[in-house]
């Protein structure tokens, strides 16, 4: 897992001499080449190369065209929501209006907003009807992300709102970078933790995916086409805070960090809306 103290950025637009713009939505469209020229390119991260201030970071892929996010994608988590398991992936999506970067604020809209950690995707290739075989050579990346819900709009009868109540200002922190499937252990298999204010909520493991990575492009590319830069929120295990008994919400003041394994980790604090 890169540090955020050992981090080092690099101006691609400037290091590539202009091949590529500084726009992350033009490097998801020429992925193959960028990654081509990053492995051949000679670039003294230590001398060329700038702190990283994770304040100022904004998600990875900040515009995409289409974003995706998975419901009762874990057997334990769909247990203690009281739901059956899924015949296939339960879609729904974020608003892009939703998305912010890895650290910052979450500003409450109400007394019922829950966390979900989740493993986040970011598609690399143009993916139609791919083979769940194949999916992992059109991911770009991976990243940490947050499904933070509003719990009584998202149940609110009488068919739920889960897109709605789960695109707040806010509500889809991801970050702190993409990792590269290659550079993790085991991209199948990443360890998955939520802590409230260093209190373990969540502790899961992504090998436990009811529909794995190479599931998700398989059966969401069989519909719709994925595009460079496309977000996939994966779902989330269980330790919800609206499962619990009682039921738990977030709060003023809270502090949530989410941290998925060779990847990094979110954190918010919770502020009132005023
Ligand atoms: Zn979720």
């Amino acid at each position: 897992m890169i540090s955020p103290d050992a981090a080092r950025l690099v101006d691609v637009a400037e290091a590539s001499g202009g091949l590529f713009g500084p726009d992350p939505r033009g490097l998801y469209d020429a992925w193959d080449e960028f990654t081509g020229w990053a492995a051949g390119a000679s670039i003294d991260f230590a001398a060329d190369g700038t702190p990283v201030v994770v304040e100022e970071l904004g998600p990875p892929s900040p515009d995409p065209r289409q974003v995706f996010a998975i419901g009762l994608n874990y057997r334990d988590h769909a247990d203690e929501s009281g739901m059956g398991y899924p015949d296939s992936p339960a879609t729904f999506t974020k608003w892009v209006g939703s998305f912010t970067g890895p650290v910052g604020d979450l500003v409450l809209p109400a007394a019922t907003v829950d966390w979900e950690a989740e493993l986040v995707v970011v598609i690399g290739r143009r993916a139609a009807r791919v083979a769940a075989a194949d999916a992992w050579s059109y991911v770009a990346g991976l990243t940490v992300g947050q499904d933070y819900s509003e719990r009584t709009l998202q149940l609110a009868g009488p068919a739920p709102q889960f897109s709605l109540g789960k695109s707040f200002p806010g509500f889809a922190p991801q970050g702190p970078w993409l990792v590269t499937p290659d550079e993790v252990a085991d991209p199948d298999n990443l360890a998955i933790e939520c802590r409230i204010n260093g209190e373990i909520m969540q502790k899961s493991a992504t090998g436990r995916l009811i529909f794995s990575v190479p599931d998700l492009v398989e059966r969401l590319s069989s519909v719709v086409p994925l595009t460079p830069g496309d977000v996939i929120f994966t779902g989330t295990p269980a330790g919800v805070g609206g499962a619990r008994k009682p039921a738990r919400f977030l709060k003023a003041g809270d502090v949530v960090e989410t941290t998925i394994e060779g990847i990094g980790t979110l954190r918010q604090v919770c502020v009132p809306a005023n």
